[in-house]
């Protein structure tokens, strides 16, 4: 089998590039590991900035004007006249997506494991039969998150790592939390984001800060004082990958968490994912397609990175900048759309 351009990985970058590549008539196969499309450890955040006004109203799970913050010397309450943050849930976005996406005209396969990549093809294992299969491409799209194949077959290394651990439990609150403490979360932080009928409690930090084993310990020990008891709960982790080094490679791309897009400040993923996957589509159409979107996007991951980077150096500095930052949004020096990777 031979197509023009081959994505990896049905996430939300995977599919909103096949979506575009699709609607201009480009053959576009993309493949999936899992059977169905969707399913992913995240708290479902999405800003108004970034994605809530894109969205259609029926994926939005709630909406939030107000975000609570708390620090160990501070807690605020961040009001605006439109939603800061939304929540969606994980899987209804991804067969929105997949949908739109086939609409377009894209064919999505499920069910392959991508098992090794070459220059002009790629060999895939179907989960089902496990049989293998070999499908050549002239463009290929690594969308395959943040372990993926294809960044290891580009070379290019994977150590700034984040780590997220996420506790769905059953629940219907309408406070969205965002608590800083460097002692519990390191120059990450805890949340509590409600969805429809859960509640998404979960931590993140950058693995340089804090291990992982560490963070969930804290996070369970933090919920108990929230009063959430996550000890019979299950865990869901996973890494995002905030190390970028480019993201087209000649007849290669790479989209969100492959690229390494995602915000190392605050985890914040599925923008970025998005908004790269529409540009490399655009760009694999077109190669004198602007990449002012890109640049923009770029930039402000590079702020993050360095603002993680700084917080990172100590927990002095770092504690004291999570006041500084909560002081300023406090006193709207600081627009909460500030932290976003939108902005
Ligand atoms: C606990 C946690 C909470 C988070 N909360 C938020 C949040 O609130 N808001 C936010 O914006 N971001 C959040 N994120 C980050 C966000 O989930 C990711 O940044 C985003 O999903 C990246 O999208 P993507 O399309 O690049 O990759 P992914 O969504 O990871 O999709 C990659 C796809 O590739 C597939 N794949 C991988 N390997 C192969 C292979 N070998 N063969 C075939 N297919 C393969 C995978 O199955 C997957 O479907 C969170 C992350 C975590 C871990």
């Amino acid at each position: 089998m031979h197509v023009h351009t081959l994505i990896i990985g049905a996430g939300p970058g995977g599919l909103s590039c096949a979506k575009i590549l699709a609607d201009h008539g480009i053959d576009t196969l993309l493949i999936e590991r899992n059977n169905d499309i969707g399913s992913k450890v995240c708290a479902g955040g999405v800003t108004w900035s970034g994605l809530i006004s894109r969205l259609p109203e029926t994926l939005v799970e709630k909406s939030f004007p107000h975000q609570f913050v708390k620090t160990p010397l501070q807690s605020i309450t961040v009001c605006e006249k439109q939603p800061i943050i939304a929540t969606v849930n994980r899987i209804r976005l991804g067969q929105h997506m997949a949908h739109i996406a086939r609409d377009a005209g894209a064919n999505i396969r499920t069910g392959l494991l991508l098992r090794q990549v070459k220059p002009s093809s790629i060999c895939v294992q179907d989960t089902t039969t496990g049989e293998n299969e070999e499908i050549s491409y002239d463009y290929l799209v690594g969308a395959d998150g943040s372990n993926s194949p294809v960044r290891r077959y580009l070379q290019l290394d994977s150590k700034e790592i984040g780590v997220g651990i996420n506790y769905q439990i059953p629940g219907d609150i309408n406070r969205m939390e965002w608590h800083l403490n460097n002692t519990l979360f390191g120059n990450g932080y805890g949340w509590i984001f409600p969805h429809a009928n859960t509640i998404s409690i979960g931590a993140y930090a950058a693995r340089s800060t804090m291990p992982a084993a560490q963070l969930q310990k804290n996070l369970i020990q933090w919920a108990s004082l929230q009063g959430y008891d996550l000890n019979k709960q299950p865990a869901q982790a996973g890494s995002i990958n905030y190390g970028f080094q480019g993201w087209n490679f000649g007849k290669t791309f790479l989209i969100g968490d492959a690229a390494g897009l995602a915000s190392g400040l605050t985890g914040e993923g599925i923008y970025p994912a998005i908004i790269s996957g529409e540009q490399v589509a655009l760009t694999i159409v077109n190669s004198a397609h602007s990449s002012s979107v890109m640049d923009t996007l770029i930039r402000t991951h590079a702020k993050h990175s360095k603002a993680l980077r700084i917080s990172g150096k100590n927990g002095l500095l770092n504690s004291l900048l999570g006041e500084l930052v909560t002081l300023g949004l406090r006193s709207g020096i600081v627009r909460f759309n500030k932290l976003e990777m939108a902005c």
